[in-house]
């Protein structure tokens, strides 16, 4: 499917996340400017999800990986906010449990990938499996790349059965995530929101680019694209991501099943 994006991912390009900018605004001159548009692709994403619950033939699945602060529940918030709850399904990637230790890195992602008619948001996902391992040292580049091969062949397989795949990484310079991390240290109401490891994982933020990198560049494919989100701006987030959503539905050419009966001849008594 093609999408109209200057954001997407071509399979095994070089990335320099450096080179990319985390505040580009697109089209979009202020915030002003895309609040219709957002309010549009909003209405838009709830109709669609309807159509795609009522067709029950295909189903999507959005990863959403990012720096801490990147933006990741604000995303979700602000996107599926008129969408019917029912027909998405949010699943958090935390540190493994024992249990999911005890079974393969993908067995966790699997179990939660979305059923025909849903829509399955990852709030981080199987990726965290060759990003804070890979720059803990955990495992060894050869073991990323791995992995990596597996999920793309994992991601084959569910892309074959049916699942649309969109991936996006919520670009952010260390500049935002000072702002943000200092807001929230400043917000009684939001200090619940930071962690010890928000402070650790930031004197990784060098590994944690070179990994993000080598990730885009290797995994993302055309049945299971990646899209670099500059994030800086949050509306400008959430009114493209929401775009690439509307888009990639509308292309998947959903129809409403024909009724079981015919309801010209239905009689209400
Ligand atoms: P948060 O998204 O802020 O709730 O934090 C979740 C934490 O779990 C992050 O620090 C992730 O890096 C960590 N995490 C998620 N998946 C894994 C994994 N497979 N291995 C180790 N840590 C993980
Ligand atoms: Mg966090």
């Amino acid at each position: 499917m093609k999408l109209k994006t200057s954001h997407s991912v071509q399979p095994d390009s070089k990335i320099r996340l450096a080179h990319i900018p985390t505040d580009k605004t697109g089209r979009y001159k202020s915030k002003q400017e895309s609040i219709e548009d957002l309010e549009r692709h909003r209405e838009r994403l709830d109709a669609l999800q309807e159509l795609l619950s009522a067709s029950a033939q295909k189903s999507l699945l959005l990863v959403l990986q990012g720096m801490d602060t990147g933006g990741k529940d604000g995303t979700i918030r602000h996107i599926f906010s008129g969408v019917n709850p029912q027909g998405c399904q949010v699943t958090p990637f935390k540190v493994p449990t024992p249990l999911e230790l005890r079974h393969d890195f993908l067995w966790r992602a699997h179990r939660a990938a979305p059923a025909k008619g849903m829509i399955g948001i990852f709030n981080r996902s199987h990726y965290e499996d060759v990003l804070v391992v890979r720059v803990h040292k955990r495992i060894s580049d050869k073991e990323a790349h791995q992995r990596m091969r597996e999920i793309v062949g994992w991601e084959q397989m569910l892309a074959d059965n049916g699942t649309v795949i969109l991936k996006f990484f919520l670009h952010i310079s260390y500049e935002e995530q000072t702002r943000r991390l200092a807001a929230r240290l400043k917000d009684p109401n939001k200090q619940w929101k930071i962690s010890d490891s928000d402070f650790t994982e930031r004197k990784f933020w060098p590994d944690y680019q070179l990994a993000y990198q080598d990730m885009l560049s290797r995994t993302s494919r055309q049945h299971a694209p990646w899209f670099i989100i500059p994030s800086d701006n949050k509306w400008y987030r959430n009114v493209v991501i929401s775009e690439i959503l509307v888009q990639t539905l509308e292309g998947m050419k959903l129809k409403y099943p024909k009724p079981t009966f015919n309801p010209a001849k239905a009689k209400l008594d």
